[in-house]
This record gives structure tokens, C-alpha cells and sequence, in this order.
């Protein structure tokens, strides 16, 4: 068989997916040259974590520091997980981002976010990890349709070609958005929210966990979750994110 064949049929594929669905910027929306891309605006505004960072919770710092350095806060106050890493910095430009991927059907994003989540996680995503997202509640799940951070497992699973498991975790109760809470309220508001399903356990137990959300800002999830994950057996909890808030000043949902 001629070896040309398979991708002139796959640019025909992509091309007559482009006709019916003709590619938009993943954040604003206007058309772009290819799918799963941003505009020439949107782009040069996000800014991806790279290293120095904390070698516990993943916060960049500003100078250069020796490898595993581990930053204040986690020396003060060491977190339940183990490690955190995230693809971009939370600001305007990432809060777009992730509005549209989690509130504007852009379910398209999935599959680029989760390359992008690959490389940012690529030292959490050996072959014994198991990625869990970060649940909704049943009735919030039902209003939006679905899960941002389970369509991210879906994709990095088979990406990163380690197991996924859908109902790991879950929400025991309905919390309050988290937006406009301090750091303090937001971990009275999801404590004790989360727990793995008796069908979970038998997923969790043993295994390295990779709890994948979209945004970290003052943990207080990652932490209620990390928690939720060891009580049901889980060996080790990390947590990877497409944004992380680099102050306690975040407005998502973390
Ligand atoms: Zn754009
Ligand atoms: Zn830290």
C-alpha cells in the first residue's frame, strides 16, 4: 500500500472536520488557522511555569534556587500531598482559558491541555500512576454536563498511556464556589467534602495517585481531596493542574 494514502486521508478527515467545525482560538474564540490552537493575542498572554519552582507545591520562584529546594509555605505548613505541578501561572489570560474550557463547551480543549499536562507533569506520570479528577457534585455535573477534570484524565491517560479511574472520588456533599472565600473558609468549606467510593477503593488502594483538577489556588480542594485519597488507601496523592494561583489572591475554585 502506497504509504501517502493514510495521511491524505487523514488531512481529508481533518479537513472536512474543519469545515463543519472550523477551528476557533481555544480562549477568545475567534478563528484560527488550526484546531486546538490560540490566536496571535491570546498566546503571548499566558505564561507557562517552568523551573525554578518549589519541589513540594510547584510555586515558581522569582531567583535561582538549588534543585528541591522546597519553598516557606510548605516548610511551614508541609501539604498533604506530595507534589504539585501545573502547566501556567492563573491570571487573566489563563482564567479565560479555563472559563471557556469549563463553563463555554469548548470540551475541544481537552486534547491540547492534556499534552500541555504531560510535559508540566511529565516527572508524576510514570507507569504505576492512576490519574483521579477532582469530582462535581451529581446536581453540578448534571447543569454543566461535564467534568473538565475528568475529560483531563481521559486524554492525558492515554497520552501519558497510565490508568484513569472515573469514580476514584467523590463530592459527599455540595460546597459553596470558592471564589470569593479566604484561605481559611475555603478549607472549612470542602473539608470533609470528599471520600473514595466504596467502587473506588478497590481502584485507589495501593496505588500512586495523580489527582488532576484545572485550577490549584489556595489547595484547600487538593488538600481535601489528598486527604479524601489517603483515608481510602492510596499510597501517595500528587496533584497536577493546567493553572495555579502564584499569590492566595486566585479567584477559582481551588
Ligand atoms: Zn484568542
Ligand atoms: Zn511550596
Amino acid at each position: 500500500m502506497n504509504a501517502a494514502v493514510p495521511s491524505v486521508v487523514a488531512a481529508a478527515g481533518r479537513a472536512f472536520i474543519d469545515l463543519i467545525l472550523p477551528p476557533r482560538c481555544l480562549s477568545c474564540g475567534i478563528p484560527v488557522a488550526n484546531q486546538g490552537t490560540l490566536c496571535a493575542t491570546c498566546w503571548p498572554a499566558l505564561t507557562f511555569i517552568g523551573a525554578p519552582f518549589c519541589e513540594v507545591c510547584g510555586a515558581p520562584f522569582v531567583y535561582e534556587v538549588p534543585d528541591d529546594t522546597v519553598c516557606a509555605d510548605c516548610l511551614r505548613r508541609p501539604p498533604r500531598y506530595d507534589r504539585a505541578r501545573s502547566v501556567l501561572r492563573y491570571d487573566d489570560a489563563s482564567r479565560d482559558l479555563v472559563l471557556a474550557f469549563k463553563h463555554g463547551d469548548r470540551t475541544d480543549s481537552a486534547a491540547p491541555f492534556a499534552r500541555w499536562l504531560a510535559n508540566a507533569g511529565g516527572e508524576l506520570l510514570d507507569g504505576d500512576a492512576l490519574l483521579v479528577p477532582v469530582p462535581l457534585h451529581p446536581s453540578r455535573l448534571l447543569a454543566r454536563r461535564y467534568n473538565q477534570s475528568a475529560l483531563l484524565c481521559d486524554k492525558l491517560a492515554r497520552i501519558a498511556e497510565v490508568d484513569w479511574s472515573a469514580d476514584g472520588l467523590a463530592r459527599r456533599r455540595r460546597t459553596r464556589s470558592q471564589g470569593r472565600l479566604s484561605p481559611t473558609e475555603r478549607r472549612r468549606n470542602v473539608s470533609g467534602a470528599f471520600a473514595v467510593t466504596e467502587a473506588g477503593k478497590a481502584n485507589v488502594a495501593g496505588r500512586r495517585v495523580v489527582l488532576v483538577d484545572d485550577v490549584l489556588t489556595t489547595g484547600a480542594t487538593a488538600e481535601a481531596c489528598a486527604s479524601a485519597l489517603l483515608r481510602g488507601g492510596a499510597r501517595s496523592v500528587d496533584i497536577l493542574t493546567l493553572a495555579r494561583a502564584v499569590t492566595l489572591n486566585g479567584a477559582g475554585n481551588g
